[in-house]
């Protein structure tokens, strides 16, 4: 007997009639002779909710209890849904992250997984039980619970079926798989059959929410064949998110995506000085804040700026930290920017095409504030009000909106 794992997101559970409808998704994987393993996320804006209301209590909540009141939402769907499944005639069993054993480091927030313990799900699905997970949340080796950051239940299902060896992660949204870009800006964008783990990470980092990116980062590593597909139209297969070995790559680029969750800051007459950098960002890894984009410029009369991207959660605490490492220089933060890019295996040593895509832009009159480039992605910083036409423009310019051409061709394996 094979196992499947699946995810069903937040509009997936909103309501008790998408509950059942769930539950009916479930029910059928198991009667095509399958153990199956289903984690859910919070009903509906359960989680944004819960954030609103810990912010009317204290403007300033501490990371321990945020985590605690976050992980209640999916404690909810998990118990519902298996009331679901076992009012259709099945045997279920919810677990939260703390039961399972989904251990994580010792971070709030956005803990990654470490370890999960195989030993009860393995006892469960023994026992002929379809498994009912609380995706998003964690427990620390002391006891402490965690959460993976949002979006983060997509990970739990990757890493619980990477842990059990599972046949297959299905990752079941409110779209029909994922698209050259999110299809709500774009109506008429191709929805892609396959897709390689390479191009869907970074479209996932550089902000297409439909995965979160540790859950294709764990997916790879694991090598995990990974499905995001429907949960109102249980007939389409979605797209496939595997290796890329057996893909032939003939369009440069795969998609495109926009990440309007970060602020830019800047901070102006630094010492230009050997070290001067590594000890502000020392100070920011030390606390656990990532930063993305970074330009430095060229020094004058001994001082220099440095500019940098970090997540607009993470503002308040960043500030506090340069407030205290920046002795001379000023401190300066721009709410109102997304980073745009265009991710594909495809332009790899092709040089036009940033030109293309610069051009596209400036065609727009948009302009770019801060550009930043990997081997299969180039992302340009522009205001957030032109995030949206950016998008349109870079799918146009890369004929991401034809229904003929896919960005990969193979044969679709019979996963
Ligand atoms: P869930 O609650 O199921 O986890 P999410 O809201 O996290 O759902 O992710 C699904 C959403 O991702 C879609 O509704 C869509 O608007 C958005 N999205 C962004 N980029 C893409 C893309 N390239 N392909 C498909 N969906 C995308
Ligand atoms: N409920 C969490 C969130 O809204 C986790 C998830 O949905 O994946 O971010
Ligand atoms: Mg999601």
């Amino acid at each position: 007997m094979g196992i499947i794992v699946q995810k069903f997101g937040g509009t997936s559970v909103a309501d008790p009639a998408k509950i059942h409808n769930v539950a009916k998704a479930v029910i059928k994987e198991k009667q095509n002779g399958n153990n199956v393993v289903v984690v859910v996320s919070a009903m509906g804006h359960t989680t944004d909710y819960l954030i609103k209301l810990a912010k009317e209590v204290t403007n300033n909540p501490d990371s321990r209890e945020m985590d605690m009141l976050l992980s209640t939402g999916e404690q909810v769907s998990i118990a519902l849904l298996a009331m679901a499944i076992q009012s259709q005639g099945h045997k279920a069993i919810s677990m939260n992250g703390q039961q399972v054993g989904i251990i994580t480091e010792n971070i709030h927030s956005k803990a990654r997984i470490v370890d999960i313990k195989t030993e009860k799900l393995q006892k469960y699905l023994n026992e002929g039980n379809i498994i009912v997970v609380a995706g998003f949340q964690g427990v620390t080796p002391t006891g402490e619970i965690t959460t993976l950051g949002r979006g983060g239940s997509d990970t739990s299902a990757v890493a619980i079926a990477a842990a059990l060896k599972a046949d297959r992660c299905d990752i079941y949204t409110d779209v029909e798989g994922v698209y050259a870009t999110d299809p709500r800006i774009v109506p008429n964008i191709k929805k892609t059959d396959m897709i390689s783990y390479e191009e869907m990470l970074e479209l996932a980092r550089v902000g297409a929410n439909v995965l979160h990116p540790r859950s294709v980062e764990t997916a790879k590593q694991f090598n995990v064949p990974l499905r995001v597909r429907s949960s109102f139209n249980l007939d389409n297969l979605g797209t496939l998110i595997i290796g890329v070995d057996n893909m032939e790559i003939y369009k440069p680029v795969a998609g495109v995506a926009a990440d309007t969750s970060q602020v830019r800051i800047l901070i102006s007459n630094l010492p230009d000085i050997p070290g001067t950098a590594a000890e502000l960002f020392g100070a920011l890894a030390k606390n656990n804040i990532s930063v993305d984009m970074i330009i430095q410029s060229l020094a004058v009369n001994g001082k220099n700026s440095i500019a940098f991207t970090v997540n607009a959660d993470d503002l308040d605490e960043t500030l506090i930290i340069l407030n205290n490492e920046v002795k001379s220089g000023e401190i300066l933060t721009d709410k109102d920017i997304a980073k745009v890019s265009i991710v594909g295996a495809g332009m790899v040593d092709r040089p036009g095409i940033a030109a293309d895509m610069f051009r596209s832009l400036a065609d727009k009159n948009i302009n770019i504030k801060m550009i930043s480039t990997s081997e299969i992605k180039i992302s340009c910083l522009v205001d957030k009000q032109n995030a949206n036409d950016a998008i349109k423009a870079l799918c146009k310019e890369f004929d991401l909106e034809s229904k003929e051409i896919a960005a990969v061709k193979g044969d679709l394996p019979n996963l």
